[in-house]
């Protein structure tokens, strides 16, 4: 039988880029996967592939800044299955790169939103259901720009971003770890050949970078019920498993 078999997933993101591998990675391990993002026709198409591989997803077209969408779309989810699995809370913005003075403010708001309220308001939404699975999983897709000890000039709003959203999933794997089945990882792609990649680094050759598809395994690896560490950082360009330290 497969790893994933009849474990329920969402996975937001899924219209592209490391989402969308992630979610074809969990759907050929066996899972249902429930894939989220704005762009309708790229999610039919990853529904193709995914029953092209024996699998079945479930479509979710959403702006994930439509916050009350969230709590309908757990109450959904509860209706139809009465528990989550997995969650894969991957969809970001890069934002401006731009010095701090030079943001506008509603631009900020909008990283926001979507790279840290969003997992949010979905972990608010999704608590009963991954409580209510025997082994619940969730990976948050951060980003080194967060945990580099010096922050890259410009980087500011994304890194910022990336910072609360590994807070929201330390201070979420703190609340469940001892109480519950649920354990909470965040991971690090590192640089990876997508358009988030293309946008922020155009002089760049995408051909050096790794691909979505090698860090898929990885990430759906987290995802396992055997997956036992919660609170810390998966680091795809080092393989390894990393401790959240103090400064100092
Ligand atoms: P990408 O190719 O730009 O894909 C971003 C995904 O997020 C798309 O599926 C997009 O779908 C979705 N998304 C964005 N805004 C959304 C919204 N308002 N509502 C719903 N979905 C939304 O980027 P990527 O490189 O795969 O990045 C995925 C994650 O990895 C991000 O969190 C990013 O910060 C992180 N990351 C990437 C790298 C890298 O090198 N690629 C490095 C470190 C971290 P729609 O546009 O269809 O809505």
């Amino acid at each position: 039988m497969a790893a994933l078999a009849d474990r329920i997933a969402l996975v937001t993101g899924a219209s592209r880029g490391i989402g969308r591998a992630v979610a074809l990675e969990l759907a050929r391990r066996g899972a249902h996967v429930a894939a989220l993002a704005r762009t309708q026709g790229a999610l039919e198409e990853l529904d193709d592939e995914i029953r092209a591989l024996g699998g079945a997803a479930t479509l979710i077209p959403c702006d994930i800044r439509d916050f009350d969408a969230l709590d309908r779309l757990g109450a959904a989810l509860h209706q139809r299955w009465g528990r989550l699995d997995i969650f894969v809370g991957n969809a970001g913005v890069l934002g401006p790169i731009s010095p701090l003075g030079h943001i506008d403010p509603k631009d900020w708001e909008q990283v926001f939103a979507v790279n840290v309220t969003a997992n949010w308001r979905l972990i608010r939404s999704l608590d009963p259901l991954l409580r209510a699975s025997d082994a619940g999983r969730v990976a948050l897709i951060s980003s080194g720009a967060a945990q580099r000890s010096e922050v890259n000039a410009y980087w500011g709003c994304y890194a910022a971003s990336k910072a609360a959203l590994d807070a929201l999933a330390r201070a979420y794997a703190s609340e469940t770890k001892t109480i519950t089945n649920i354990r909470v990882m965040i991971a690090n792609p590192g640089p990876l050949r997508t358009n988030m990649r293309a946008a922020a680094m155009p002089g760049e050759d995408p051909m050096t970078l790794k691909t979505p598809e090698e860090f898929a395994p990885k990430v759906a690896d987290l995802c396992a019920p055997g997956w036992s560490e919660t609170g810390k950082l998966y680091d795809f360009p080092t393989d390894s498993v990393k401790t959240f330290r103090a400064p100092g």
